[in-house]
This record gives C-alpha cells, structure tokens and sequence, in this order.
C-alpha cells in the first residue's frame, strides 16, 4: 500500500501506535520528512501546526532512539510554550506507546520538583522550553554528553520569544556530533540566520497551506448534533439539490466513509449512482471508481483523504465534509476540488460540537468564517444516542486540555466519581505518570 505508514522503515511498535490512532496515510510534511530524517539528514522544515508535523520528526526519533538506554537524555526537543512541551510530550505517550521510552516535558511557570524527580529517574528524550532546561542544567540536574538528536519546534516563535540567547548557551553545552531538525511556521530571516548556523547541510522541506480557498466556492457549514443528523441532511442535500450533479463526499475514517456508501445506496441514489474508495480498497477497485465517477456515470464519490489525495478530478459541483478533517490542510485540498477553470462549487461541512474545535483552526488558515447555515426544517434531527455524548465530551476535554495543560478536564472527573471504568488513552498515561 504505497500511501500507508508501512512504506516507511517503522517497526511494529510504532506502526501499531499509529494505527491506534486512526492515522490511515502520512500527512505531506510525513511523507516528506520521516524518510529523510530517517537517513541522518539535518533537516530545515517549514510547516504550521495543523499539518501533523509533531508525528513527521517524533516516528522517525522513536525508531532511532528505539528502547530505553542509560540514564542520560539521548534527545532534547525544544519548543516555546508550556503548551507546546506538553503537547509534543503527550504525543510521545501515544506514539511511544507500545515501546519502553522514557520522556517527560519540563517548563516554566510551575514547581521544578516533580520535573527533577522524573530527570533523575532516567530518560531517553525530554521535551523542554529554552528557560527551563538552563535552569536545570545550571542546577547539574542534566547530562548533555550523550545527546544525539536535538529538535526546534517552532523556532520562529521561539525567536519572537526572545530565546535566542538561550538556544546559544544549550548549544554550547551540548555534542557538536549530533543531528538537528529546526521547524518553523514561517521563514523569517532570523530564523534563516539561526538554521545557517544550527543545521549542516540540512535539507529542507517545505509544506505550504494555501491559506485562501479558492475564490469561486461556495463555502457553507451546518452545525449538527451527532452523526444520524449528518446522515439525514446527506441523504436530503443529494436528493432534493438539483444543483448537485457530481458531489465528493469526505469521511474522516474507512468505516465512516462505507456506512455512508451503504446508507446512499441503499436509501437515496440508484445502485450505481454511488461508489465508495478508501485504503482497504484494492487498487483497482479504487481506479474503477475513480474512472467511473471522472466519466459522469457515477455521481456521488464517498472517500477518506487518503483515498482521494493526488487524484485530478474536475468540475465536481459539490464537496461535501462529511467529517471536519484534522489535518487542517485537508480543508483547503478538499474544497480544491469544486470550482476549479473558474466554474463555481459549493463546499459543504458537518460539524458536531466536538468537531468546532477544529473549525475554528481551519477557519483560523483560511482567515475566513465559513459561513454557517440553518438545517433544512425537512430534516429528521434525532437525539443523540448516550455513547456517541460521552464521546463527543471526551473529545472536548481533550481539546480543551490542550489548550490549557492546567484543565483537569470536567468530564474526566466526573466520571471518575462515578467510577465509570472507561477514560480515555491519552487521560489514563497521563494518570500513571503523575
Ligand atoms: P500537528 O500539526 O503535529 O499539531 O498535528 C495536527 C493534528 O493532526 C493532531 O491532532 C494529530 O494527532 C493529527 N495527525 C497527525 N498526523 C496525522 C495523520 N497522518 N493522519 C491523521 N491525523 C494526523
């Protein structure tokens, strides 16, 4: 499968970890990058958050690093913000998942104990923003010698943060014999300045969103309460919009995209009206579908990302986001696909209220407000089944736990009072390594 995780030199450990995770293909900076970093090139990559860059230099570190070794830190990754180690650390809970790496973030701002403790407990990496890491260096706390792989997260911002006298004194204290990759949102000269004098011969991969959709779509969200909603106001748009004459139709995950392919079948369009492609498909499966959708004899394409990334298909009237997608660029390549030689199209986006959080990001690249419109009153609104809630306050907590690593998140606790057995992953690493 050339557009899975399996083209790279991952293990089972890693890849199992991806899985977990419903990634189903690399995002452009991971398909760029890990083989690259991988071979022992510096690399020098631009990308903002949103395009997955987090995973793009974490996989390809966790096979270097591999297992558990010594005491000493074997790779540092710096970034800016509180918000950002803890971030970049929770995503080496999930990814590291299955293997015996030891990390920790350490920041500012709080307490040095705890973070002393788990230092002195012995650790692989160790995620840390500039102040903090001098801090504990100073205190003797830290062992350079045997660091290997040294990350910059975000240095532009680190820049504007005024950490650069900081970076200069972690770079003398640690192997001049080591490997580096710098990402930037941006690429100012200053941080030109900083790559020139960080990176050896770096290569340098670059993954521009294109930050304004095109011109001539139409853009439009509906907010709905949960998935049957979502169902509902498919199967009404694809029967009563007469408009819509060629619609894509975007699901976040395989199973997602073959209940909606056996909903439409059966209940909206005639049989070969719909077809369905995403990774589990055989190739040529997929290229019937995709042909035949191109020729006009199917109208309704279902698909993941994944599936339809890098295939042309013009003059579609109607893309429909089934599912917010999470890699944000996919919003822009998405809608890209209607509108296209200055015809005009209209892209559609559901949204659950666990998926605003994302909108908000998207909207947030695209430097617009999507507009949002009522439901049709024709639509059926059902309630929302009790599992698919709790989800969707799971998924929320989450997202707000992101944002401010102080949030205990309400949901959690709740239900820890309750003594509910099931949290989600990402709370039940958290719990152990407090
Ligand atoms: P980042 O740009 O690293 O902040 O990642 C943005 C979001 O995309 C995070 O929520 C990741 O969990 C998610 N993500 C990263 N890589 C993939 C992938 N290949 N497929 C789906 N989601 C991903």
């Amino acid at each position: 499968m050339p557009d899975s995780f399996n083209q790279f030199d991952l293990n089972k450990q890693l890849l199992n970890a991806v899985e977990d995770l419903g990634y189903t293909s690399p995002s452009p900076i991971q398909e760029k990058a890990i083989p690259v970093i991988m071979q022992g090139h510096d690399v020098l990559g631009i990308a903002q958050t949103g395009t997955g860059k987090t995973a793009a230099f974490l996989l390809p570190i966790l096979m270097k690093v591999k297992y558990a070794q010594g005491n000493a830190i074997r790779c540092l990754i710096l970034a800016p913000t509180r918000e950002l180690a803890v971030q970049i650390n929770e995503a080496i809970t999930e990814l590291a998942k299955y293997t015996d790496l030891r990390h920790t973030a350490i920041y500012g701002g709080t307490g040095s104990k705890s973070q002393i403790e788990a230092i002195r407990a012995g650790l692989d990496i160790l995620v840390a923003t500039p102040g903090r890491f001098m801090d504990l260096y100073l205190k003797g706390e830290l062992v350079t010698k045997s660091i290997q792989y040294m990350v910059m997260d975000e240095a532009d911002k680190m820049m504007d943060m005024g950490f650069m006298p900081q970076i200069r004194r972690i770079l003398e204290v640690i192997p001049r014999k080591r490997k580096n990759l710098l990402f930037s949102a941006t690429f100012p000269e200053k941080v030109e300045r900083l790559s020139q004098e960080f990176l050896e011969a770096p290569m340098r991969i670059e993954v521009t969103p294109q930050a304004t959709a095109a011109a001539t779509v139409e853009q439009e969200l509906y907010e709905v309460p949960n998935f049957r909603t979502k169902i509902n106001l498919l199967g009404h748009m694809i029967d009563k919009n007469i408009d819509l004459t060629r619609a894509i139709v975007f699901c976040r995950t395989k199973t997602i995209a073959d209940n909606v392919y056996k909903f439409l079948e059966r209940k909206v369009v005639k049989e070969n009206d719909v077809r369905v492609i995403h990774a589990n498909k055989g190739q040529n499966t997929r290229l019937n579908s995709i042909n035949a959708f191109k020729e006009g004899s199917v109208k309704i394409l279902v698909a993941t990302d994944v599936a339809a990334r890098g295939i042309d298909i013009q003059e579609v009237s109607h893309v429909i986001n089934f599912d917010v997608p999470v890699i944000y660029e996919d919003y822009v390549h998405r809608i890209g696909r209607t509108g296209r030689a200055n015809l005009s199209g209209v892209a559609i986006t559901f949204m659950t209220p666990s998926e605003a959080y994302h909108v908000k990001k998207i909207e947030k690249v695209i430097r617009t407000e999507i507009p949002r419109k009522p439901i049709p009153s024709e639509v059926n609104i059902p309630e929302t089944p009790f599992e698919e809630s709790q989800e969707m306050l799971r998924a929320i907590d989450d997202q707000r736990k992101k944002e401010d690593p102080d949030f205990k998140g309400a949901f959690h606790e709740k239900k820890a009072k309750n003594s509910r057995p099931r949290t989600s992953k990402k709370h039940r690493h958290n719990k152990k390594k407090r």
